[in-house]
């Protein structure tokens, strides 16, 4: 029988991974085809598969990665291009760190971590993961180390207090924007209520100017009603005195009656209609109509 033909009623040894790692070419790679897998590799596979937790298994010197379903959660976006890669390929950025530990256990040893902190890539974005983890040697059928089992376990309460951190932050810029704004708004307000008080302002000198205009005129008018009975009593009284006499208008400046200039001193007097005014070149009285 195949390996991993069977699930045996384990959920693990049935599910997606357990399936892409049977169909993938695994020839192409150290291992060779599944057929002529140490069975200390099969049993490792199994081992993981089954596993609730996120496991990998880097094998040979290049750590060629193989791993369960809740590992490829892990993985994001590079899942499921992790399946049959070299561990250095697979997680460049933090392949330093991997090559030491592929080292270590093909060594014999064992390494542990708690929230170890590593900056991955997990789906395009560059996050800082808090992670404990554990890598211990897995052996081939000679029992020599061969490969290593990596248990990834995300320290999801530090990732969550990093998550509060990077949201407390949030929420303080947008309290400090918001703030920004309410002042800007202010200030806006302000200087709509200065604009509108200046408004205010030239209206009611616009109205004052407008009533100053009115009453200058009606003043012109309520001196024109004064002066015009007055000249017109003067001219009855020209009439009545110089019975006989010529009289003559001041239109435009000239006497109406020989249309010559009549001389400023002259034309005020008979505008002030208290004297006599006589047109200095034809001698007729002159008066204000
Ligand atoms: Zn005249």
């Amino acid at each position: 029988m195949q390996f991993l033909d069977d699930s045996h009623g384990c959920a693990g040894w049935n599910g997606e991974m357990a399936g892409r790692i049977r169909a993938f070419d695994w020839s192409l790679t150290e291992l060779g085809n599944m057929d002529t897998w140490p069975r200390s590799l099969c049993s490792a596979v199994q081992l993981m598969l089954a596993s609730p937790l996120p496991m990998v298994m880097l094998w040979g010197r290049p750590g060629y990665m193989i791993y369960n379903d809740a590992y490829s959660k892990f993985a994001g976006g590079r899942h499921p291009y992790l399946l049959g890669s070299p561990v250095e390929l697979g997680w460049p950025e933090v392949a330093e760190f991997n090559r030491h530990v592929v080292d270590t256990c093909l060594a014999g040893g064992t390494l542990s971590y708690r929230n170890k902190v590593l900056e991955l890539l997990r789906d395009g974005v560059p996050e800082d993961v808090w992670l404990d983890l554990y890598y211990s040697p897995v052996a081939d059928d000679d029992g020599k180390p061969a490969g290593v089992m990596a248990m990834v376990v995300e320290n999801l309460k530090a990732n969550r207090s990093r998550l509060e951190d990077a949201l407390l932050e949030v929420l303080a810029r947008v309290e400090t924007a918001e703030s920004e704004n309410a002042s800007s708004q202010q200030a806006l307000a302000r200087s709509e209520a200065r604009r509108a008080a200046e408004e205010t302002d030239l209206a009611r000198e616009s109205e004052r100017l407008n009533a100053a205009i009115a009453s200058s005129d009606s003043r012109r008018t309520a001196q024109k009603a004064k002066i015009l009975p007055r000249s017109l009593t003067v001219y009855e009284e020209v009439r009545r005195r110089h019975s006989g006499n010529a009289v003559a208008r001041i239109a435009g400046g000239n006497c109406a009656g020989c249309r010559v200039a009549v001389p400023e001193t002259v034309r005020r007097r008979a505008f002030s209609g208290d004297e006599l005014a006589q047109c200095p070149n034809c001698g007729r009285i002159l008066y204000v109509g």
